[in-house]
């Protein structure tokens, strides 16, 4: 009898473990990442500074201030300068001085992106991009954080452009960095067209590498691309609702970047405002990822999971403010004030972008953070967020998990970011743009220019667009920032560009 009794009460314990062990995996959150390509900080509704903007104004976006007014807003987020380094930060959780991909990859393998240059050799970089296994030349080899999401059972999906390496490389393919679905994702940085009536650039007897793969079914109808996309991805996660299977989702759009074509759902509002073609275009392009954005959301509360499912909202680098034939700006700078300069550029404007965090139950609603964050937070904080608290990785992480900013805005940390970008972008040099890297530490920010060997010194809380330069003021704080750069640059291993004439490596700052 007695020992019936123990028997019994072991069964109802091992019984009472299976049902909380499967309690908790109920819970598991599903988690969206809604990535936009090249949007600036200002391309929306939602004011990321102390006051609206005539920016602001300009754009529709009533998807964004939806989930602001959902969320939590973090007003101090950054990414890298352009497409390639923030999309290996973000999956790897590494910082691009770290990984070396401090570049775009080009869509072949071996073709460096680099622009020459008169008085400099780039760095030599990892210009293949990321990859998941070993000996693959010029790549970073890394663990994503969607591997280790599929590992502990969710359902992982990409969505839309990838650009993480080269074809001809196991990086290019989404498939080898954790998805289990992927639709559009391949080594191309950007579309041959949006549109469904040019087969988003699969045209017969023209093949280019730039052609978005897998929408066969929306071939010459009038479907736009970001459409196209938010429909393949809502069907996609179908089935892992239905069986009750937490999912990641990595909607990556290719809007907003070049092309700039219009989405003509939206263009008349942009053109009866007084905004030129290319203007209007853009604010098309802005307002059909909102209605994206806006579709997703009400797909989730249709589905009923829009309470269990977390959204982060981010750009992958600041605006294009410069540009060649067809692209925005005709080499003005305004599109990104109050900030500096834009896409390319170690300033401000090419660097912070939009961010926001929807979190039901733990983000509290209309919430502002000014913490600075960085791309890089996003492997740590996503794994937090699915509860997974173990797992190995073959990279030190550098980002941050940033759950408990969501959860106590009011904790500043002071923590120093670093922007490397020792290459030639374009072959005009900008604010900011070509042989340039930066730090910041709380509120203070250097910016180091490696070809003419000069640092200046700024003070972002007052001085958000970087205008005057403190050095002189403060050469304590500045020899600080000048020693902090120096001493991870050189323990990175940092690639560094080389002086044609004296064929020597730039020198770090702290050995101007
Ligand atoms: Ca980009």
């Amino acid at each position: 009898m007695k020992q019936r009794n123990v028997v019994f009460c072991l069964f109802l314990i091992f019984f009472i473990n299976v049902l909380s062990a499967q309690k908790s995996v109920l819970k598991r959150p599903n988690i969206i990442v809604f990535l936009v390509d090249d949007m600036g900080w200002q391309d929306c509704a939602v004011p990321f500074w102390v006051k609206k903007t005539s920016q602001n104004n300009r754009f529709h976006t009533p998807a964004m201030e939806q989930l602001a007014a959902d969320g939590m807003k973090f007003t101090n987020a950054y990414a890298n300068p352009v497409c390639t380094p923030s999309r290996v930060s973000m999956l790897t959780g590494v910082s691009a001085a770290v990984h070396h991909v401090v570049n775009w990859t080009s869509p072949f393998k071996n073709n460096n992106t680099d622009n020459l240059d008169d008085q400099m050799v780039s760095a030599n970089w990892n210009m293949n991009g990321l990859s998941n296994v070993p000996n693959i030349p010029f790549t970073y080899q890394a663990t994503t954080f969607p591997s280790i999401l599929k590992a502990a059972g969710y359902f992982t999906v990409h969505v839309g452009k990838a650009h993480w390496g080269s074809s001809g490389t196991p990086g290019s393919n989404p498939y080898n960095l954790g998805f289990v679905v992927n639709i559009s994702g391949q080594a191309a940085g950007h579309p041959q067209s949006y549109l469904g009536e040019e087969n988003y650039g699969n045209i017969p007897m023209k093949p280019t590498i730039q052609a978005v793969t897998d929408l066969q079914e929306y071939y010459g109808s009038t479907t736009f691309l970001t459409d196209a996309l938010t429909k393949e991805a809502l069907k996609s996660l179908d089935a892992p609702i239905e069986q009750g299977q937490p999912f990641f989702l990595h909607l990556s759009h290719y809007a907003v970047h070049t092309p700039i074509q219009a989405d003509i759902r939206f263009r008349n509002r942009y053109l009866d405002m007084g905004l030129d073609t290319i203007e209007a275009n853009y604010a098309s392009l802005i307002e059909g990822m909102d209605k994206s954005l806006g579709d997703v959301m009400h797909y989730l509360k249709k589905k009923q999971v829009d309470e269990n499912t977390i959204i982060i909202f981010l750009s992958d680098n600041g605006g294009l403010s410069l540009g060649g034939k067809g692209a925005r700006g005709n080499n003005s700078h305004v599109q990104n004030l109050p900030l500096k300069a834009g896409k390319g550029s170690v300033y401000e404007g090419g660097i912070r972008i939009p961010f926001i965090v929807k979190w039901p139950g733990v983000c509290k609603k209309a919430s502002a953070t000014d913490a600075p964050i960085i791309v890089d937070d996003l492997f740590p904080t996503i794994l937090a967020m699915a509860g997974i608290k173990k797992y190995s990785t073959l990279q030190t992480l550098n980002g941050k998990n940033i759950i408990p900013l969501i959860q106590q805005p009011s904790i500043f940390k002071e923590r120093t970011l670093i922007w490397h970008y020792p290459i030639k972008w374009i072959d005009k040099d900008g604010p900011g743009i070509n042989f340039h890297s930066a730090i910041r530490k709380g509120d203070w920010k250097m910016v180091y220019n490696m070809r003419n060997g000069k640092t200046a010194l700024y003070h972002l809380k007052e001085d958000i667009g970087e205008l005057n330069d403190l050095s002189a003021g403060y050469p304590q704080r500045l020899k600080e920032l000048k020693t902090s750069m120096s001493d991870s640059l050189r323990k990175w291993k940092s690639p560094m560009p080389v002086f044609k004439a004296t064929n020597k490596l730039v020198p770090m700052p702290d050995e101007l």
